[in-house]
């Protein structure tokens, strides 16, 4: 029986990642895999890379014209009954190219593997380029198959099933790290950020040293928004210039704290209005507490 893919094994309601359909991506001749439909048994995923030479493959930053390219080689091998060997395909700068998708074996070398393991290609030069848009795009998938489609927690490269050089050096060296495994709480969108929301954005590794004098500086509008909501603080111009008000309040703010610290913490000088890393720490504890 030919089973031609339908539209709804191409959805990848994934958050966060952008997903490019067959349909989107164009193939030529017509996307016509005979590839059964998965088995029960879900373990994992492989890892694949494509493994050729960069001058000759220069569609890493396009998994469009990569599934293409692959689509159409494919169906020129003699060898090769089928379009593309991947489940789904990660370009450079994160995108999926959704291939044989969620409800065909993938092609990993072996019966076993083939059916307990979806195929993801990550495109890379030969042993290198791998970027962390492709590390975010493949925890994605991994955590969106385990979380809803009741996969397990094997991530494989494709030389763990059979004899190969794929996925490539670099790419093995980071799946046995871990890197592919999800970790959503590191994702930008779930990232605590104590410096950004309340105050205004303000990236939570930039702390600049103020001095006092600055002029509309965003750091020094993030800075009185802190004083006035976190310590009731009156400040008559909060318009991001560190002027005399912004002083006074910032004196009230080191003499709160050196009156109601632990012994063993320092105290901070009121005599300047100066805010290094050291009241940046002590700001950023009001903000979050
Ligand atoms: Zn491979």
């Amino acid at each position: 029986m030919v089973v031609y893919l339908g539209a709804p094994a191409f959805q990848l309601p994934v958050p966060g990642l952008t997903a490019i359909t067959p349909a989107q991506w164009n193939p030529a001749p017509d996307f016509r895999d005979q590839i059964t439909a998965k088995p029960g048994k879900k373990i994992g995923v492989v890892i694949h890379y494509p493994g050729i030479i960069a001058g000759d493959y220069p569609r890493i930053h396009d998994c469009a014209a990569a599934a293409r390219a692959t689509q159409l080689s494919y169906r020129n091998d003699p060898d090769r009954g089928y379009d593309i060997g991947y489940n789904y395909v990660v370009d450079q700068p994160g995108r999926v190219a959704v291939a044989r998708g969620l409800y065909r074996s993938a092609a990993n070398g072996t019966t076993d593997s083939n059916s307990w393991y979806l195929a993801i290609q990550i495109l890379v030069d030969p042993d290198e380029g791998l970027t962390p848009y492709q590390v975010l795009s493949t925890q994605r998938i991994i955590h969106w198959l385990r979380t809803t489609q009741g996969y397990g927690l094997a991530v494989l490269g494709h030389r763990n099933v059979k004899s190969t050089s794929c996925p490539g050096d670099q790419i093995y060296a980071w799946l046995k790290a871990g890197v592919f495994d999800p970790k959503p709480e590191e994702w930008p969108e779930n990232k605590f950020n104590p410096w950004a929301g309340r105050y205004g954005a303000l990236p939570d590794t930039v702390k600049p040293t103020l001095h006092g004098g600055e002029i509309e500086n965003y750091v020094v509008s993030y800075l009185q928004g802190v004083l006035i909501n976190e310590m009731g603080q009156v400040i008559t111009d909060p318009n991001g210039t560190y002027g005399w008000s912004t002083v006074g309040a910032v004196m009230n703010m080191k003499l709160w704290h050196n009156a109601t610290k632990p012994p063993e913490r320092p105290s901070m000088d009121p005599g300047t209005g100066t805010i290094s890393q050291f009241e940046w720490d002590y700001l950023d504890f009001l903000v979050k507490t």
